[in-house]
């Protein structure tokens, strides 16, 4: 268990079914000195490719989706701080964060077609230093188009996408999708249920890494469009990735899932769990609850933009 969580984001990450008072009482003794420390996380949001409504800028003001995060984060102990700033990543910069949130899309090395604000890609060395820091330690949250980012080319899977665990191929119309809990002690999964409905734009995924620990699932009976004609697949995992702790949701496209407190105390959780808050089991179980995963739809319409 860290030592070096507050109480708020302890409670948060843990829920007291996981942690139990004793243990509560424990560690705040033992952090007492670091009580109050405050994480700091960047929540990246260039867009090197498609820029997604829920993290553009208008008149200056953040996206909804920074806002969101930003504020709750201030009440649970995180300075969530978005930035469009591909620079934040070089090397002598990189070791200010405990974690980072990625809503990204692209090759973030690029410039990328956005418009708004300071929107510096990041450098071969950043992209290195930030793959390096999750090895390292450092905490990562993905969320929807971030296996949309650094695609791989040929066979070869891009570093980046075998950190996060997966990467888009393709979504169909946005419809509601019966998702299915397959790990229900995580932080922040406990108000789903065993599973439920939920509309959004559901990204399908190739390049799966095999030892993911899944969430939620995607029950793909009843989806419509070539992309979920599949065996059930991942749709919320977590995995490590050396000494990092890694987590992605694909879900955050509609403004009304960003605005949804299920989204949202799902991604706090995460935060929590990847700044080391709270320990959770999260041993591959890809292979047993969604044993289809690895097989790929075909698409069989023409391609369509995101
Ligand atoms: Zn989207």
């Amino acid at each position: 268990m860290s030592q070096t969580l507050n109480r708020r984001q302890m409670l948060l990450a843990s829920g007291a079914a996981l942690l139990g008072a004793g243990a509560l009482a424990r560690t705040t003794q033992a952090a007492q000195k670091e009580i109050t420390k405050t994480k700091k996380v960047l929540f990246f949001t260039k867009s090197s490719g498609f820029q997604h409504p829920a993290i553009t800028r208008r008149d200056g003001k953040l996206g909804l989706c920074e806002r969101v995060l930003s504020e709750i984060g201030k009440g649970l102990g995180f300075e969530v701080v978005p930035s469009k700033d591909g620079r934040l990543f070089e090397p002598d910069k990189i070791g200010e964060w405990d974690a980072f949130i990625f809503y990204t899309t692209g090759d973030l090395t690029t410039q990328g077609s956005q418009q708004e604000g300071p929107a510096h890609p990041m450098s071969a060395d950043g992209k290195k230093a930030f793959l390096d820091a999750i090895a390292g330690g450092k905490g990562f949250v993905g969320m929807h188009s971030a296996t949309d980012t650094f695609h791989s080319r040929g066979r070869e899977i891009d570093p980046y996408i075998k950190m996060i665990g997966g990467e888009f191929i393709s979504h169909g119309a946005q419809q509601v999708s019966n998702l299915v809990v397959t790990c229900d002690d995580f932080p922040g999964v406990k108000p789903f249920g065993k599973g439920l409905k939920l509309n959004d734009e559901w990204y399908s995924q190739k390049n799966l890494a095999d030892d993911l620990h899944v969430i939620i699932a995607h029950d793909t009976r009843g989806m419509t469009g070539w992309q979920y004609d599949r065996p059930n697949f991942p749709e919320t995992w977590a995995r490590m990735h050396d000494k990092g702790r890694v987590f992605y949701t694909s879900m955050g496209h509609r403004d009304d899932v960003v605005e949804n407190p299920l989204f949202q105390g799902l991604v706090m959780g995460a935060l929590g769990w990847v700044t080391r808050g709270c320990d959770v089991d999260v041993s591959p179980n890809v292979s047993k609850v969604t044993p289809g995963y690895a097989t790929l739809p075909t698409d069989n319409t023409p391609r369509k933009k995101r």
